[in-house]
């Protein structure tokens, strides 16, 4: 599916648009309340940024335009289609935007396919109440499947769902009644996450009370097997590690953050990948605006690694490939890394030829050991 080199050519295009109703109390991302006066700074930002980087794109075929947060959707359809028109992306262009069920009605989803928005993901995570209670989520089940009708009946077929397993009480009957409710869905792509404790966020600052209250690795491992097989019964094929989706729609813009695709990031904290260096805007809507206002760059993080630590970072992060990697497209591996593969391969987590690599089923429970022996 992804094993030819993207051609230099390409590149994607990604917002980060903040405003949430709500801080998750697992989140770490960057986001601001739902407010007016930040979303009139932030077009006005996102109109200085996108004159000075867009250029850039000028001789690339756009691939994927992807509206994440935050939950863009509380941007409205009227900026939503005001950034579309400066980009002006190709009818191929994948157009994503991210959008969470308890705001989605039938005219806003019409709306937004109409300002262009061709793929909609939206943030189910449980399909059990329970669940979605101890996530502190402001939707439920009900609105969540109401929610994924509403967008296939705006006419967008092109829908994904994230989910999430190894949360605090989580069990498996509840995780069992999620996975049985996703046969009635008209859904092209589910995104599989285990809740993880990120710093600076509500649930590590309890991490002492709600680690011991999460899946065993047992029931963790349990749980992730039984996802794996109903959706691939369901004709959801996983294709990445945490990625399963229809024949046909596996998610273009993720795709490229795995086989190394360039993209611009645009908008507070948005990352982006150019010619071999990462680069990061500032965190903080006042600090990124008041920089593009001044004419200054909104940067304040950025990195280029040096061979061969570049190489080991596309070779690791491509083998979340289920495909796997032809290795005749990484001529430049130094000696010592074919010998880790080797050893790889020996503990049984890669399937090794001369030419090809491939996380083994093994591998694929372990892909954080084998990414950090390659890195
Ligand atoms: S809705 Fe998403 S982006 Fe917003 S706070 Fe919750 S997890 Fe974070």
């Amino acid at each position: 599916m992804f094993s030819k080199i993207r051609m230099s050519g390409s590149a994607s295009v990604y917002f980060h648009i903040p405003f949430c109703s709500r801080k998750c109390p697992y989140c770490h991302f960057y986001v601001l309340p739902d407010e007016e006066r930040f979303k009139t700074q932030l077009l006005s930002a996102l109109a200085l940024e996108w004159k000075t980087q867009s250029p850039l794109l000028a001789s690339k075929e756009l691939i994927s335009v992807y509206f994440g947060g935050g939950t863009p959707f509380l941007f409205g359809p009227a900026a939503i289609q005001t950034i579309i028109d400066w980009i002006k992306p190709p009818s191929s262009c994948e157009i994503t935007l991210e959008a969470n069920p308890e705001n989605v009605t039938l005219e806003l989803m019409q709306a937004y396919r109409e300002a262009g928005i061709n793929r909609v993901s939206i943030g189910v995570q449980s399909l059990d109440d329970t669940s979605l209670d101890t996530l502190k989520r402001t939707h439920n089940a009900e609105a969540a499947l109401r929610a994924i009708e509403q967008t296939k009946k705006a006419g967008i077929d092109n829908i994904s769902i994230d989910l999430m397993y190894d949360l605090p009480s989580q069990t498996f009957a509840s995780w069992e009644s999620t996975l049985s409710r996703l046969e009635e869905l008209p859904i092209t792509h589910l995104s599989l996450y285990n809740l993880t404790f990120e710093p600076h966020t509500v649930f590590f600052k309890h991490r002492k009370k709600l680690v011991p209250t999460v899946p065993s690795p047992t029931l963790s491992l349990r749980m992730l097997q039984t996802a794996v097989e109903r959706l691939e019964a369901l004709g959801l094929k996983r294709y990445e590690i945490s990625a399963f989706a229809k024949p046909g729609f596996a998610s273009k813009h993720n795709s490229g953050y795995w086989t190394a695709r360039p993209f611009l990031g645009f908008g507070p904290s948005a990352f982006s990948y150019w010619e071999g260096k990462r680069f990061q805007n500032a965190a903080n809507l006042s600090a990124y605006a008041k920089a593009l206002a001044e004419g200054r760059s909104p940067v304040d993080f950025s990195e280029a690694l040096a061979y061969p630590d570049n190489i080991h970072e596309l070779l690791a992060v491509r083998l979340r490939l289920l495909e796997g990697v032809d290795l005749t497209q990484f001529p430049q591996l130094p000696a010592n890394t074919h010998t880790i593969l080797r050893t790889l391969a020996a503990q049984g987590w890669l399937e090794l030829t001369p030419s090809h690599a491939k996380l083994s089923q093994e591998g694929l429970l372990f892909y954080d050991s084998v990414a950090a022996a390659i890195i």
